[in-house]
């Protein structure tokens, strides 16, 4: 079959309007509430609140400034009274590795000091296995900031409960992961303090825009007075502490507001795309991001697969580029992105660990037998691999996911990558 390339490019993941938005941004011009104030900001937060199912969400311009506004408040919990100018300052905080950046970079806004934890096999997520060792490594450490990797929940109960024996906060970073279920319940609440996001790529959006969710009503207003330069309540402008500009606009709150409505649809439109991807790979050294069935449901946000160990070509990565040679019936993440963008569909590689970036390469990073990085060659991990992350970065890549894309339009897809093994 001779393959064309798309005429119009197959994204990754792209937004996909409907005509509510429109109707919430006149509404905001109708009612000249062009501003950080007004009706769909107040919605947006009574409606995210109630379908994750948390007391308080607050509205943000931004996923990252929620997670930052959630770093400051698990600060001041854990030091009360203190007032030190970052609220983490010069403490160790254990994350996910295998994310985006901006699970780990409100962290160090804030002073703390980063320490990665290892990925496991079966969801792509944080590995209790490895957070354990890290607490017997550091017993100090006071918080934990867990990702939900495109779209699938982490094992949110084992982390949680390791996290509470050992005296700590979680920070959820469901930006990723909105409407997704783990025991049946919603991704988003599993924190003390927890995150989503409204990024233009997400499986809905606002443009932009991020949201803090809370069970105290006294968190949900010290963060809503941050957001807002911390004003003090007083006829003029009165400061007691820093501020910032990070309050949801009204127009964004409005396109959020009309994407919310679309939800579930488009998380059932992406979880056909997962499953078409999956029948199409059947025959090929190729499986799909895993998540455990019996107890959870991914909002399937990215579609990803990883190559079978036998089946990868060279491949080398440096900081910048990427080289491969091309062998029979073997691939690589590579060749399948290269060979996509050549006929105008978009993939990506995984997000790039967090211990493997040039900006974090001092920072201490644990698997389940300990300190993992620059091990002996004598040493044998007890899960069959020293590091994770750095074989999912290796052999994985993310698939195109937009919900816009036909299943014709995938079946080609699927041809494309077929090809690359031939
Ligand atoms: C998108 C994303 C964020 C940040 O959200 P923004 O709204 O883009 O600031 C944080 N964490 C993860 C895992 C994300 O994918």
């Amino acid at each position: 079959m001779e393959i064309k390339a798309f005429e119009k490019r197959v994204f990754l993941a792209s937004p996909t309007m409907h005509k509510e938005e429109l109707e919430y941004i006149h509404d905001a011009f109708d009612k000249n509430w062009v501003t950080t104030a007004g009706d769909n900001v107040n919605e947006i937060e009574k409606i995210a609140a109630s379908y994750v199912g948390t007391k308080y969400a607050v509205a943000l311009s931004s996923g990252t400034a929620a997670l930052h506004l959630a770093m400051k408040l698990a600060g001041e919990r854990l030091n009360p009274g203190a007032k030190p100018a970052r609220a983490l300052e010069g403490m160790k905080v254990f994350c996910s590795d295998v994310t985006f950046d901006a699970t780990v970079n409100p962290i160090v806004y804030e002073g703390g000091v980063p320490v990665f934890i290892d990925t496991e096999r079966d969801t792509w997520n944080m590995d209790p296995e490895a957070l354990k060792t890290a607490f017997s490594l550091y017993p100090e450490v006071k918080l934990v900031v867990v990702a939900n990797l495109y779209g699938t929940p982490a094992k949110l109960d084992e982390i949680k409960k390791i996290v509470k024996d050992n005296g700590a906060l979680l920070i959820e970073d469901a930006a990723e992961s909105l409407g997704a279920t783990y025991k049946g319940v919603q991704t988003g609440t599993f924190g003390d303090y927890n995150v989503i996001s409204f990024n233009g790529n997400k499986i809905i959006t606002g443009s932009a825009g991020g949201m803090l969710l809370v069970e105290s009503e006294e968190d949900a207003d010290k963060a809503r007075k941050w957001s807002t330069q911390s004003r003090e309540a007083a006829a003029w402008y009165q400061h007691e502490e820093l501020g910032y500009n990070y309050r949801m606009s009204n127009i964004i709150a409005g396109i959020a507001r009309g994407q919310f409505k679309h939800l579930e649809e488009h998380i059932a439109l992406k979880k056909a795309i997962y499953e078409r991807y999956k029948e199409g790979f059947k025959n090929l050294p190729l499986s799909m991001n895993p998540y455990i069935e019996a107890e959870m449901e991914p909002n399937f946000w990215l579609s990803c697969a990883i190559i079978d160990k036998d089946y990868i070509c060279k491949q080398v990565r440096g900081e910048k580029e990427a080289l491969y040679i091309s062998e029979s019936g073997k691939s690589c993440p590579t060749e399948i992105l290269e060979t996509m963008n050549k006929y105008n569909a978009e993939g990506r590689p995984i997000w790039k660990p967090m211990h493997m970036q040039p900006i974090y390469m001092n920072n201490a990073f644990i698997n389940a037998d300990g300190y993992a990085r620059a091990r002996s060659n004598a040493y044998i991990p007890r899960n069959g691999c020293a590091d994770v992350g750095a074989d999912i970065f290796e052999r994985g890549l993310c698939l195109p996911s937009d919900i816009k894309m036909t299943a014709e339009q995938q079946e080609i897809v699927i041809e494309i990558i077929k090809g690359c093994f031939k």
